[in-house]
């Protein structure tokens, strides 16, 4: 028979929502049980976040090996053993997936294996291959994450390829289309690009990236078209027809149709959240029209003791936003007083260079008729820019205009990832753009580009007329 085995928190899914909610619940003192039907650490550690970063840093080793003219370094017989980058890759997500594994343990977190389907609000059958065990929970926090869309003219196979299988070939492709021209199909496909593919980017937005502003994009289009990476915006892609070794393409451009063959395609057009097939019509918890959890402010349903985190809630579909509210769900069930605030949460795109984005833009800002200053400094005024080689880009503060203090920032250039960290810091610290003026920065760094842009802001800019 099937006596329910109770718990006291139940976590679903074991993502960076799922296992930082199910780590923080458990060092306020209560009893945790995840549940992940497939691997811990979600597609962030197996097939997202960090196997694309390895896979990108690869492409670098391997741009970069090929030589640099204007530094009069030239190489010959650049070979990439594509098996050994896979298995370098493979060996650094086992490490964090063991180390997931490790921390759940040392905080005594019951880990369980299995499909999660509610029965009702306090009730879960949990299902593998061979058995069905119900789990009695007190509260609930669901974090099923998201699955690649899959679009009914380009039906996944050996050759459309999903971002799982754009990370997971076995060779690196003489040619690949990828279709849609996002975070995730930029960031493949210039990974691709730099290990010596024939790279098209299909897009049917005016603009690829088109969630950042202009001046960013085109830094990126720039070194896209350096990598020999043909874009085509404003496309619709039609369909695709598998030949012996590969595909052809059939898109719709400028009113014109087009083929275009290659190895591989790859269709990176969004995700969507998993939360059709998890009994949430048993349980009552509302869904937007695009299958969203709704959630207050600390993270809880409708349903009082079910809260909801990650990529199956509105906002950025990004791991440190899953994880940031997989805390405050944890916490408010715990009692405490955490609730959620975006303002400080950056947007990164591992592209090449990168782009980062917190709190307002410019934009953002008149909208919300916020007088504001934008203070920009250029990579291309920093000592250690140059010495990198690397100075394609800038740093943009948004300071309000009445005090000066930082409500935003963006960064395209080498980098860009890590420095949105200090704009963040500045903006949950509530600080000003003196106090980053007046914090020496070591020379020579891209961290001084930051406060160069402050000193904008102050109107007294020391590298800049
Ligand atoms: P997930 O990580 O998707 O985890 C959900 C888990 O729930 C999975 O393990 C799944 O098996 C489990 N699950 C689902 N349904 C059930 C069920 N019924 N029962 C039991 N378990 C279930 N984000 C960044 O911030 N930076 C990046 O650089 C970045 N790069 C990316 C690159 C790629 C190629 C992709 C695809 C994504 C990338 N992301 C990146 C996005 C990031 O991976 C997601 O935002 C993040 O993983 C979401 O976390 P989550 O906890 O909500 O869900």
């Amino acid at each position: 028979g099937d006596f329910p085995i109770e718990v006291d928190t139940l976590v679903v899914g074991a993502g960076p929502g799922g296992y930082v909610a199910a780590i923080r619940a458990a060092q306020l003192g209560q009893k945790v049980t995840i549940v992940d039907k497939g691997a811990l650490g979600g597609t962030c550690l197996n097939v997202g976040c960090i196997p694309s970063k390895a896979l990108i840093q690869a492409g670098h080793l391997t741009e970069a090996a090929r030589g640099n003219e204007d530094l009069g370094i030239s190489t010959e017989n650049v070979k990439v053993d594509f098996s050994k980058v896979q298995e370098w890759k493979s060996g650094i997500v086992n490490k964090l997936t063991s180390g997931v594994e490790a921390l759940l343990k040392g905080n005594k977190v019951d880990i369980v294996q299995g499909e999660v389907y509610f029965i009702d609000k306090n009730n879960a059958k949990v299902m593998d291959e061979k058995q069905s065990q119900t789990y009695t929970f007190n509260n609930c926090i669901i974090a099923t994450g998201s699955t690649p869309i899959e679009i009914p003219s380009f039906p996944f196979s050996e050759r459309v390829l999903d971002s799982t299988g754009g990370l997971n070939l076995t060779e690196i492709p003489e040619s690949l289309v990828v279709i849609g021209g996002g975070y995730i199909g930029t960031e493949l496909g210039s990974a691709y690009a730099n290990f010596g593919t024939k790279v098209t980017i299909i897009e049917g937005e005016k603009e690829i990236l088109a969630t950042f502003e202009k001046p960013m994009t085109a830094a990126v289009k720039k070194r896209l078209k350096k990598k020999d990476v043909n874009i085509v915006t404003s496309a619709m892609a039609k369909g695709v027809e598998e030949t012996e070794n590969g595909v052809k393409v059939t898109y719709e451009a400028a009113g014109k149709e087009e083929t275009i063959e290659a190895d591989y395609v790859l269709v990176t057009v969004g995700r969507r959240p998993n939360t059709s097939e998890l009994g949430l019509e048993q349980v009552g918890v509302e869904v937007d029209e695009r299958g969203l959890i709704k959630i207050d402010k600390q993270c809880r349903t409708n349903v009082e003791n079910i809260y909801a985190i990650g990529d199956i809630v509105a906002g950025l579909p990004l791991a440190h936003k899953a994880s940031y509210e997989g805390k405050v769900a944890a916490e408010a069930i715990s009692g405490k007083k955490s609730e959620i605030d975006y303002i400080g949460m950056p947007a990164v795109v591992f592209s090449d260079p990168e782009m980062a984005s917190v709190g307002y833009t410019e934009q953002e800002a008149k909208d919300a008729g916020i007088k504001i200053k934008a203070s920009k400094f250029p990579f291309a005024a920093n000592g250690r820019a140059l010495s990198l080689n690397d100075t394609d880009g800038f740093l943009k503060l948004i300071t309000r205009e009445e005090d000066g203090l930082v409500i935003g920032g963006q960064v395209v250039g080498p980098n860009a990832s890590d420095m949105i960290a200090e704009i963040g810091l500045a903006i949950e610290a509530g600080m000003t753009a003196e106090d980053i003026a007046l914090t020496v920065h070591a020379h020579p760094t891209l961290g001084e580009i930051t406060m160069e842009a402050a000193e904008v802001a102050l109107g007294t800019p020391i590298h800049m007329l």
